[in-house]
């Protein structure tokens, strides 16, 4: 059976340009299109023709009449097929179903237990296989798009490499698309978050941008004049791994004194536990009825607001301490804004306020000048939204313009 939408023949048709067209603007008459696009009204009539034969886009509607017969508009059909997202960080693997909005069907999360001798692509096989269980008809899979915290070779499908996971040249892609024979993309998790606020969020105008991802580890996606830059070897943007501090600890990648340790999840956590155990209260010993392995980052988060001393003061530092690595991006980039994603910056606008506020009193004014740092336009599922991000930016093209 012909599986709906395949992303090989949009592809090799060209359509996917006039395909965000009509996500972007729907519903649009065809006329429109081509004006937008400053192609011919025939090559448009064919193509939309394409698209409405594979269920893709629909018509619906009437638009304003230039003299003749009113134009039939035509808008994207979203629940038409599905993808799989698929983000996987230290701790946890999130599986959802998404439509062509990047809109979360139903999601997973599942702890990874043991990532001591963890086999990834056979976890994540199996895991894959149980959620197929409760989709509806798998004709109807555009793809299964992965991200992955560390260094990824997104052509070769490679995850090259991954310290927390104990990751060398792993290639995911290859055997997800063994075991499935559905297409299946891999990339970088920010990569992921930033084609997502290009594609779908609240910042898509911006050509110059870098997202921050902020959680159990730290790292940027760099857009520079609508394109990520990736850097010789696919590694660029490893901004936890900055060097903020040159006296200070070893870091788990060779270096001393990386950002992460003094902003991640993992430097935050074992700060909270030193400082409790040293003597000092927090509502988060009460929070957790004394069992600090049950200190999570919402919670963390969540203390904060509660007016928490300790809480309180290791957000003042871990802000202090971003916000130095924010002022390097801006000096070296210049972007017109910076989106803060991940953990613990999400529904954390303290922590937005609080880098602001460094930014502007650190960085120089010319590269500060209506430049902000702002939060992930996606909340809880920036992480899938990510993820889904990956196909469906080959599927509608949308940083290339
Ligand atoms: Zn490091």
């Amino acid at each position: 059976m012909k599986r709906t939408g395949d992303l090989q023949l949009i592809k090799e048709l060209n359509k996917s340009i006039i395909l965000d067209i009509i996500r972007k603007n729907g519903p649009i008459s065809r006329a429109e299109i081509a004006k937008k696009i400053n192609i011919s009204p025939t090559t448009v009539t064919s193509a939309v023709s394409d698209l409405i034969r594979d269920s893709l886009v629909i018509e619906g509607g009437t638009g304003e009449s230039s003299g003749g017969r009113k134009p039939i508009l035509v808008q994207l059909n979203p629940d038409v097929c599905f993808l799989i997202g698929v983000a996987i960080d230290a701790s946890k693997i999130t599986i959802a179903e998404l439509n062509l909005n990047a809109k979360v069907k139903r999601k997973e999360v599942h702890t990874l237990k043991d990532t001591e001798d963890l086999d990834l692509s056979n976890e994540l096989i199996e895991m894959i296989n149980v959620f197929f269980k409760k989709c509806k008809n798998l004709n109807d899979c555009l793809g299964i798009s992965i991200t992955i915290q560390g260094i990824v070779n997104s052509e070769q499908g490679m995850v090259a490499y991954n310290p927390k996971l104990k990751i060398n040249n792993l290639p995911l892609k290859s055997a997800i698309e063994a075991a499935f024979k559905i297409p299946t993309y891999i990339d970088n998790d920010t990569n992921g978050s930033l084609l997502a606020e290009k594609g779908f969020g609240n910042y898509q105008q911006s050509k110059n941008l870098i997202y921050v991802t902020i959680g159990d580890g730290v790292g940027a996606s760099i857009l520079v004049n609508d394109s990520i830059f990736r850097g010789f070897h696919g590694g660029a943007g490893e901004f936890g791994h900055t060097t903020i501090n040159y006296k200070g600890a070893p870091c788990n990648c060779g270096n001393v004194g990386c950002l992460e340790n003094y902003v991640s999840w993992r430097a935050i956590y074992s700060r909270i536990v030193s400082e409790i155990n040293a003597g000092k209260e927090s509502l988060l010993v009460e929070e957790v009825k004394g069992d600090l392995s049950k200190i999570t980052p919402e919670l963390f988060r969540k203390t904060i607001y509660s007016g928490d001393a300790l809480a309180n003061s290791i957000l003042e530092d871990v802000s202090f301490y971003l916000g130095i690595g924010l002022v390097n991006l801006i000096h070296l980039f210049n972007p017109e804004r910076i989106i803060l994603g991940g953990e613990l910056a999400f529904e954390n606008p303290l922590l937005i306020q609080k880098v602001n506020e460094h930014i502007y009193s650190y960085a120089l004014k010319t590269h500060t000048h209506n430049v902000k740092v702002f939060p992930s336009s996606f909340g809880n599922d920036s992480e899938v939204v990510g993820s889904a991000s990956l196909l469906l930016h080959e599927l509608f093209h949308f940083t290339l313009k």
